[in-house]
């Protein structure tokens, strides 16, 4: 795929038109694979923030979106659908361009993604209240589901696309409308993606964009008083500062931020598959997922027949361009990040954890002057290190042993987070057991990263609050009204509660 020639210029888009930011002022977007900026981007300031979120609630109670019914709703989410799908090849090399991530990979997820609008755009007309059985005479009452109202859809940089569309379909579904504020390290794709909203036909002010760094427009859209909902993925210590916005806001918050997710490798596993499940959870995307299997958990009896197949098969991994279909894995995202997991690598060094491949910035020709780190794989670590208990987001893993199938659970179970786990053994009984003492949001037996529109994702502990995908994520844009009827002849006593 050829990456776009010369600096690409991008506006945001409020209130259906595209703008530059109030400042006049923009900042670079970085390819990661050749280290230099290749777009600019607005720097929005809470001015812009202001517009957005009043186009926003402009568009929630007047006009077409407001008159639009659920089921008309669904259908313009569906031709959304097919213009993603029409454009998937420019979408993916957007994103590779300017996150890194394998085409290999975002062909397929792009390919994927229409179906989060085809399946809420379907529900869009299929939420139904109720009729309450109600035990008073003479009273009728029922529920109604109402958009919860203007929603601020924050999302990180890994992944922009597939993440912004986790918050998108069901609010859009519910009837709510959003001000988007992708990451300033990615904004081009979520901006390419609203070209296709203006084509698609939602009435202006439905979806905004605004774009700009955390600190001041972030800040701006989660304090905002016209914002009723925010969605948020992200990093723990955002994730906490937000939330603490909702709440003195009193607006509803979703948060889905980071994992030290396990994988646990039973004694009666079948290793090859293992190997190959540990190797997507974490040199997939470059480790730069919040589900990266981080943590290996190997039984003492197989931890050398695992260690030297894995070593093995992560050793013939191709790096190079993430635009070569060949590419198994990419840069490293950001320049800020790629300093992060070196200093997290020498943490496991100082705390005595053996490196046993790894471990430094490539050099090979193939990757240029792209933020390349080598595959990297820690053994004899201890749960107790911070290799094993802090996110690193990159290609690192931890290796630890256990004795008992009690233990691993105990070490599984012994982080802060709880985003995801990964099981593998050949016993139903370990497999339903594991499944039921892990305490993770999604746990993957035999299998790892998989995720799909019907599937509930989400986190406990310090992973998050709320669920996104499945049917139940299109009541976190919802607000349940209950109305009341009185069809007596006469008003009963007013001094008492009926
Ligand atoms: P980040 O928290 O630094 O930034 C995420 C977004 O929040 C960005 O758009 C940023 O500009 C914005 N932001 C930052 N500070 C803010 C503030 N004070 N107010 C409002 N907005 C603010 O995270 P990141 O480094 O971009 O992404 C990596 C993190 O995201 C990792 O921890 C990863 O685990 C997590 N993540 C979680 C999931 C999930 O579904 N659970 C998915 C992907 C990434």
């Amino acid at each position: 795929m050829p990456r776009q020639p010369a600096t690409k210029t991008y506006q945001c888009f409020i209130g259906g038109e595209w703008v530059n930011a109030s400042t006049g002022e923009s900042f670079d977007s970085f390819d990661p694979f050749t280290g230099k900026p290749w777009a600019r981007i607005p720097k929005c300031a809470p001015a812009d923030v202001d517009r957005a979120v009043e186009a926003a609630r402009r568009a929630l109670e007047h006009g077409a979106w407001a008159a639009m019914h659920p089921s008309q709703r669904g259908q313009l989410m569906r031709r959304f659908a097919d213009l993603i799908a029409r454009d998937a090849d420019h979408l993916a090399a957007i994103e590779v361009q300017d996150n890194g991530k394998l085409i290999a990979e975002m062909r397929g997820q792009v390919g994927y993604i229409p179906q989060w609008y085809h399946y809420f755009g379907g529900l869009a007309d299929k939420i139904e209240g109720g009729v309450l059985p109600i035990d008073k005479p003479d009273m009728f009452a029922y529920t109604r589901h109402e958009p919860v109202g203007v929603v601020a859809a924050i999302t990180p940089w890994n992944s922009p696309l597939l993440l912004t569309t986790w918050k998108l379909a069901p609010a859009l579904a519910a009837g709510c409308t959003l001000v988007l504020k992708p990451s300033e390290f990615t904004s081009a794709s979520t901006l390419e993606l609203m070209k296709l909203v203006e084509e698609a036909g939602f009435p202006p002010g439905v979806i905004n964009v605004v774009t700009g760094f955390g600190a001041d427009v972030g800040e701006a859209l989660t304090t905002h008083k016209g914002v009723d909902k925010i969605a948020f993925t992200g990093g723990e210590a955002s994730g906490r500062h937000i939330a603490q916005n909702a709440m003195a806001g009193f607006k509803r918050v979703s948060l889905e931020l980071g994992g030290k997710s396990a994988q646990v490798i039973f004694p009666d596993a079948d290793i090859g598959n293992a190997v190959k499940g540990v190797v997507s959870g974490i040199f997939a995307a470059t480790g730069q997922t919040c589900i990266a299997g981080s943590r290996v958990l190997v039984h003492e009896s197989v931890h050398d027949q695992f260690l030297e197949q894995f070593l093995a098969l992560a050793k013939t991994a191709q790096m190079g361009d993430p635009m070569e279909r060949t590419t198994q894995v990419g840069p490293v995202t950001t320049q800020s990040q790629f300093k992060r997991i070196l200093s997290c690598i020498d943490m496991a060094k100082t705390e005595g954890a053996e490196c046993v491949m790894g471990g430094v910035p490539s050099t090979r020709p193939e990757c240029g002057d792209g933020w390349f780190i080598e595959p990297t794989v820690f053994d004899r670590v201890k749960n107790s290190m911070r290799i094993a208990q802090e996110e690193v987001f990159g290609p690192v893993l931890s290796v630890i042993t256990f004795k008992e199938d009690d233990e691993a659970y105990a070490l599984a179970n012994d982080t802060n987070y709880g985003l995801a786990a990964g099981i593998w053994t050949a016993s139903q009984r370990r497999a339903f057991t594991a499944a039921k003492r892990l305490k993770a949001g999604t746990v993957w037996t035999n299998c790892y990263r998989a995720v799909s529109y019907m599937a509930p994702f989400g986190g406990i502990k310090h992973s998050g609050l709320g669920r996104e995908s499945g049917q139940d994520a299109i009541y976190d844009f919802l607000e349940t009204k209950c109305v009341w009827m009185d069809y007596g002849p006469a008003q009963a006593n007013p001094f008492v509660m009926r």
